[in-house]
């Protein structure tokens, strides 16, 4: 069993490129963004104001949260109802970034974290991995790239997705976001001392998938095979 701790600012491609790493070593990848997205949807179906700690801490025992993994994918049920995509909009990352910094909602989604590296080989992404999540974590990578580079990466997903956003907008989001989650108190985004930094400014996705795959080789050996 071998763990991989993907953080770094969002748009950087963790999600996608930590998927297709995870497709070619046959393990769960495990996107915990979902999961602050979810708590965040929850607030907002229950009017709260998402930076409001004390209102927040207030929902959390009527919150359960289940990851399941349906078909190799990941699957998160709200109170068990799986709302998909929805967690996906540009307002769920405000949403997602503002629950993200109340000490309560960490702790809440810590153990479910930690619970699905025990038991099974995993690539996983979110902004305090390797460390918090998983300080020993045999492979630990930051991965950045320029805030255009991110913001047209995040423009061109969300308008695959139907989407209607402007470029000037997500990039206006995406540095407020990242200003906000690596100013944060509480877990900001910061690389931990033994990660190893990869900017992948100038790789397309499957050189960046390729440049993963050989860090990882790199650190765990044959176990890692695909
Ligand atoms: O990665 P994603 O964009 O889905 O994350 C949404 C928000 O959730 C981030 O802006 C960040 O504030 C928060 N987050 C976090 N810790 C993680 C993963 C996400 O604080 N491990």
């Amino acid at each position: 069993m071998f763990h991989i701790a993907i953080d770094g600012p969002g748009g950087a491609g963790k999600s996608s490129i930590a998927k297709a790493v995870a497709k070619r070593l046959d393990i769960l990848y495990v996107d915990t963004g979902a999961l602050y997205r979810t708590v965040g949807l929850f607030v907002k179906q229950n009017n709260t104001d998402p930076k409001n700690a004390e209102a927040v801490g207030a929902l959390l025992p009527s919150l359960s949260i289940v990851v399941k993994y349906e078909g190799g994918a990941q699957v998160v049920y709200l109170n068990g109802v799986n709302y998909g995509d929805a967690i996906r909009t540009p307002e769920m990352s405000m949403y997602a970034s503002a629950v993200s910094a109340i000490p309560a909602v960490r702790a809440f989604l810590l153990e479910t974290q930690k619970e699905i590296a025990r038991h099974n080989s995993v690539i996983m992404d979110g902004r305090d991995i390797g460390t918090v999540i998983l300080p020993d974590a045999d492979v630990k990578i930051f991965m950045t790239a320029s805030p255009e580079c991110r913001a047209m990466r995040r423009y061109n997903e969300l308008v695959a997705k139907g989407q209607n956003v402007k470029y000037e907008d997500v990039l206006a989001e995406m540095n407020s976001r990242d200003n906000a989650d690596s100013s944060r108190d509480i877990a900001p985004t910061k690389a931990a001392d033994d990660a190893v930094l990869f900017d992948n400014s100038e790789l397309d996705f499957e050189q960046s998938v390729d440049a993963v795959i050989a860090i990882v080789r790199e650190k765990v050996g044959d176990e890692a095979n695909g």
